[in-house]
């Protein structure tokens, strides 16, 4: 992925009329659900899309990025023009890649386990920084699917928020793949119950001000139902090729 290209014309045009029309769309969405569209954020999501194309959203506007694989973005980053952008790690995380993406991203948004945010936590505290995180919560359920239950997320933030050099920003979550954005919205309701919940407890150490979830196909459906980050790839760069 590090070998120049010759950027596309077409895929950048493309990515231009995408990047575009996502930003009216949730303005839209958001004027629907009478909420200021300034209250949310779009991450263009950059798995396996190439340097290039990134730099070209990044020009566009797009300053939040979401990565899933720690050595994809490592490999990456260098040619990537992060100024004024912010990084997030989306992609589940494994304890033993804790040490190579600390200090690397803005936030983790995928943490799950108790023992992931301990080895964030430690590994914050060696390098002498605070790391912002999200929890990642499984709203369907699926075996499948990493994340913690909802009636497990109260525990598990008491827990982290205990911890030194980590830091609570919020929830995100990944709904089952559904018929319809209304189907998604029954999940995206009941995580913002979740998060809502949480936020009037106002439980020590533990920020509720991220709401991370909907995605290509229904973030619309999410901005109605209160999320103030959607993660968008394949609606902005194209359907996604593995390597
Ligand atoms: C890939 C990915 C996205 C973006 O998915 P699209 O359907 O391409 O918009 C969002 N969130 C996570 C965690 C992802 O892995």
């Amino acid at each position: 992925m590090t070998e120049k290209i010759i950027p596309n014309k077409e895929r950048l045009k493309s990515i231009e009329d995408n990047f575009k029309a996502i930003n009216e769309r949730i303005a839209n969405a958001a004027a629907a659900a009478n909420r200021n569209v300034q209250d949310v954020r779009l991450m263009a999501v950059t798995k396996t899309v190439e340097s290039v194309y990134i730099n070209h959203a990044i020009g566009l506007g797009a300053n939040l990025i979401g990565e899933n694989r720690v050595q994809e973005y490592l490999g990456k980053k260098d040619e990537l023009m992060l100024d004024g952008v912010e990084r997030h790690l989306i992609g589940h995380l494994q304890t033993n890649k804790v040490k190579q993406i600390v200090g690397e991203v803005d936030m983790i948004e995928s943490v799950d386990s108790v023992k992931l945010a301990k080895e964030i936590s430690r590994v914050s505290a060696i390098k002498g920084l605070t790391t912002n995180i999200l929890v990642e919560v499984n709203v369907g359920k699926e075996a499948s699917k990493s994340g913690i239950y909802a009636e497990e997320l109260e525990e598990l933030l008491i827990e982290i928020s205990q911890m030194e050099n980590i830091k609570i920003k919020g929830l995100m979550t990944i709904p089952p793949i559904c018929e319809s954005q209304a189907e998604a919205g029954r999940y995206f309701e009941a995580m913002h119950r979740a998060f809502a919940d949480i936020k009037d407890k106002r439980l020590p150490n533990i920020d509720m001000d991220i709401l991370s979830m909907g995605m290509s196909g229904d973030f619309e459906e999410a901005v109605k139902h209160g999320s103030n980050i959607v993660r968008v790839g394949s609606a902005i760069f194209g359907a996604r090729k593995y390597f």
